[in-house]
């Protein structure tokens, strides 16, 4: 079966409110599927509704097969959830948290001891196997928390959120777990606001904004076919948009206004520098770099994806 998660005319109400309006995506076997979104986008609702955890509201969500409606409890079984809280068991140790976790699945302890230990390993958490929950960092106890749902070895593995609040090092850690967890076959289904994850880890991925979904598809793909190789940023200062525009001709592609800042999609950056060269002087920003997922965003909604109250 290639298609592991198929939702048609997904569609969550909260009492009347819309948060996700009739979606379509499927997800893939052994693919990191991404949901990436702003704050309110609808992502976790869509989560919750795929780990059997919020009711459907309309329209169809197919998990391993099974409706999420009429087979919860199988579905379940064979799903990995990491929720956005780490809800881990403070009073307990490490091991303990894997250990009475498993006895929910009804697996046998032994095997459920042998899991665990050779988990903790791979989440570089072997050595704290017999130390308190409370001592460990943020970036160990979301490891812990990703170990502790992999402890019925489930076929997808849903992560709500799985970095926010972690310290760059810890993400890039978790990064890379989670690269080596799909190429042993498990399938991740993922909510980030956090472009770089996405294009760190996604192989396809559907954008949504206000429980819609603006676009789907690769993340190369979405930056080559949106935005270009680069963007140029623009600080107006003094500048005009209209002097740039008429300056830069046909070395720009498309454009992306947010407050003072021009985003600047050019056919060739350093060829468009050296044309804007008689404005520069005039600029308080110019910087050439990389397209990449937020451009996409912005070109799509005007908007940044991580407002400016949301903790990165
Ligand atoms: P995201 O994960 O992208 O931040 P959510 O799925 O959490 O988005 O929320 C989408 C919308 O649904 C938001 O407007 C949010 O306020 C609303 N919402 C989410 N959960 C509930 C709930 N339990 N009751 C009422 N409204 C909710």
């Amino acid at each position: 079966m290639d298609q592991v998660i198929t939702a048609q005319n997904l569609v969550k109400k909260y009492n009347g409110k819309t948060a996700v309006k009739g979606i379509n995506f499927h997800v893939r076997q052994r693919e990191c599927f991404g949901i990436l979104g702003p704050n309110g986008a609808g992502k976790s609702s869509i989560a919750k509704m795929v780990y059997c955890f919020s009711p459907v509201s309309a329209g169809s969500l197919i998990v391993l097969g099974m409706d999420v409606m009429s087979k919860p409890r199988e579905i379940k079984k064979r799903l990995g959830v990491v929720a956005q809280d780490n809800n881990l068991d403070t009073d307990l140790t490490v091991l303990e948290n894997l250990l009475v976790y498993g006895s929910f699945f009804n697996i046998p302890a032994r095997r459920v001891a042998a899991a665990s230990v050779e988990i903790l390993d791979f989440f570089a958490l072997g050595d704290y196997m017999n130390d308190k929950v409370e001592r460990l960092s943020g970036g160990m106890k979301r490891r812990l928390t990703i170990a502790r749902a992999l402890i019925n070895s489930p076929e997808i593995l849903i992560l709500d959120e799985p970095t926010t609040g972690l310290d760059p090092q810890a993400r890039h850690l978790l990064w890379q777990k989670l690269r080596s967890l799909k190429e042993r076959g498990v399938t991740l289904l993922l909510t980030t606001h956090y472009m770089d994850e996405a294009e760190h880890l996604c192989d396809r991925l559907i954008i949504m904004d206000e429980g819609a979904i603006l676009e789907e598809g690769r993340p190369e793909d979405l930056v080559a076919r949106h935005i270009g190789n680069q963007v140029l940023e623009i600080g107006l200062g003094s500048a005009a948009e209209d002097d740039i525009l008429k300056c830069g001709g046909d070395r720009i592609r498309g454009y992306q206004n947010v407050g003072d800042m021009m985003f600047v999609y050019p056919t060739d950056g350093q060829a468009l520098m050296e044309t804007l060269r008689p404005l520069t002087g005039s600029f308080s920003r110019l910087m050439l770099r990389g397209a990449n997922l937020e451009d996409v965003f912005l070109k799509l909604t005007g908007r940044g994806l991580v407002e400016e109250n949301v903790p990165s």
